[in-house]
């Protein structure tokens, strides 16, 4: 295990308490409340999905433990936000999760179905594009039509940002 202190400093200073991640203690309330943890099964955090141990290796600047591993290890949050919310530190998980992710797109390194989401959205403006059965099934519940995106704009707004540089 390699501790990387850039990427430490980076996630100490990305928390919109700078620092405070560093108050965690360990005591796994985030990982007895992970609906991901529950399924994917470990406590330990040796495989499978685990909060706690992710907070512990961004703490310590296990930047490979993190970002050069399965995809699981950082792409399983599905942000539903449930960690924030338990923490009896206030540390907001998700912003870190959410910078993890963030330096795995820049490193190249992210699962091919958030690539194929983001060129979705690119493409259509729309992160599920629309399909006669989902028309029809508007239709069928009297729901109103969709309006169009402004596919131009979007993409603009993206190449604004650079998004389309990350994309594959
Ligand atoms: S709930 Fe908070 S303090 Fe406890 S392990 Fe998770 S991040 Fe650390
Ligand atoms: S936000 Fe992510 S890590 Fe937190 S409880 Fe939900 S799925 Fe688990």
């Amino acid at each position: 295990m390699e501790i990387n202190f850039e990427f430490r400093k980076l996630v100490m200073d990305h928390h919109i308490e700078p620092d405070l991640i560093k108050y965690c203690y360990q005591c796994s309330r985030c990982a007895d409340n992970c609906p991901v943890t529950a399924v994917t099964e470990d406590f330990y955090g040796t495989t499978g999905y685990n909060p706690r141990t992710n907070i512990l290796r961004a703490l310590l600047g296990y930047k490979n433990l993190l970002l050069e591993q399965d995809d699981l290890v950082i792409w399983g949050c599905t942000v539903c936000d449930t960690c924030d919310e338990v923490c009896p530190q206030n540390i907001e998980l998700t912003e870190i999760f959410t910078f993890l992710k963030n330096q795995s797109i820049d490193l190249g390194k992210g699962p091919d179905f958030i690539y194929s989401q983001a060129q979705a959205v690119f493409d259509s403006a729309k992160a599920i594009p629309s399909q006669p059965a989902i028309e029809r099934r508007r239709d069928q519940l009297g729901l109103p039509k969709v309006v169009a995106p402004d596919v131009e704009e979007i993409q603009t707004l993206l190449k604004n940002i650079g998004a389309n540089k990350k994309l594959k």
